[in-house]
């Protein structure tokens, strides 16, 4: 996020750096709390509806803050309730996000890039297009702007929308803080979820972080061929490398972690391919989720009920625990792999 005419902006800020900025202004340590319950909690980014700064002190803070906050500028419903949102950032930068409702609970999918640079092909017609990472503040800021349209209390926050969050780990991370801290939004860090592709390096600084963030990982194949053609990181990171990092991931935090398997007929949704999987899977504390991959053109056509079924079983006959993900938002296209940029090009999303 740029600084307008110099100022800060406030939705970089965390709770230590408000206390230091109104230390710096002779403010007591309160000011900070205050500050961060009308950003966080409440909602408000107009300095002048901060009824309990003085007007003086609302002035100089405008002076030196910028309380520009992404903008919500366009909407589509579903008729399973999702809400997909056009978020556009200041500068310009636009991005969707999806707002997911499973019975009572309200789920944010929160982008983390404009666009992604990863390139899976089942992905928005395999489309191409990466415009930059988000900061910490726009990242986090989206939870927040759909929580204030939304009306209600959204109860868990999943990093798969646009782009690959380890990718973009320091701002995914400091994201994941200000939504988690207490003085902030105070989201349960057992509500956060990140869902990478396998970048190595994001799941080790999440593992040594100590945040306890949820960790979700795209996996979609079981050998190196079928998963470098699915997830072309792959080619970088390998599944036994890939299986290694989330075995030491495991060690570090002793937390289950999540697998994503999208099935596409006839390329991964064989008896054999779900064979491959439990095997690679021994030994991971794993929970599976099955999702019958969405049809985004490219050669890649969802994986009927049947196949989805069979594959499942057989991951319960090898003791593993799964589910089959309804997919939700399919219609206004803000289901896994379906989140693209209208302003800024195309771009792709996580399955
Ligand atoms: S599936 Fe995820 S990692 Fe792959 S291109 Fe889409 S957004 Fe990027």
């Amino acid at each position: 996020m740029s600084n307008i005419g110099g100022r800060e902006p406030a939705l970089e800020k965390n709770y230590d750096d408000w206390t230091e900025y109104f230390d710096i202004l002779g403010e007591p340590p309160y000011r900070a709390d205050q500050i961060c319950g009308w950003l966080w909690k409440r909602g408000v980014f107009d300095v002048n509806l901060m009824t309990d700064f003085s007007k003086k002190l609302r002035e100089k803070m405008s002076e030196t803050v910028d309380f520009s906050f992404p903008e919500i500028s366009g909407h589509v419903k579903s008729n399973d309730g999702t809400k997909k949102f056009l978020v556009k950032m200041s500068g310009g930068t636009a991005v969707e996000t999806a707002l997911l409702r499973m019975g009572p609970r309200l789920t944010a999918c929160v982008s983390v890039q404009s666009g992604c640079p990863v390139g899976c092909p089942f992905c928005v017609t395999g489309t191409v297009g990466f415009e930059r990472n988000l900061t910490a503040g726009e990242i986090a800021g989206q939870f927040i702007v759909m929580e204030r349209t939304a009306g209600r209390v959204i109860n868990n926050a999943v990093f798969m929308g646009m782009g690959e969050p380890f990718l973009n780990t320091e701002a995914t991370l400091g994201a994941v803080k200000m939504l988690n801290s207490p003085k902030m939004r105070g989201l349960g860090i057992r509500h956060i979820t990140i869902s990478t592709a396998g970048i190595i390096p994001g799941i080790q600084a999440l593992a040594a972080s100590g945040l306890g963030a949820g960790l979700a990982v795209s996996l979609h194949a079981a050998t190196d061929e079928l998963r470098s053609e699915l997830v072309p990181v792959n080619s970088k990171y390998p599944l036994r490398d890939l299986m290694s990092a989330l075995r030491g991931y495991q060690r570090v935090t002793g937390d289950r972690i999540t697998i994503e398997y999208a099935l596409f007929k006839g390329r991964n949704d064989s008896l054999e391919n779900a064979r491959e999987l439990a095997r690679l899977l021994h030994g991971l504390h794993s929970y599976v989720n099955l999702i019958p991959g969405n049809e985004n053109g490219g050669g890649y056509e969802r994986s009927s009920p049947e196949s989805v079924l069979r594959f499942q079983s057989v991951l319960k006959s090898a003791g593993f625990e799964s589910e089959i993900r309804t997919a939700r938002g399919g219609e206004i296209n803000a289901a896994c792999g379906q989140l693209k940029n209208p302003a800024g090009g195309r771009s792709r999303n996580k399955t």
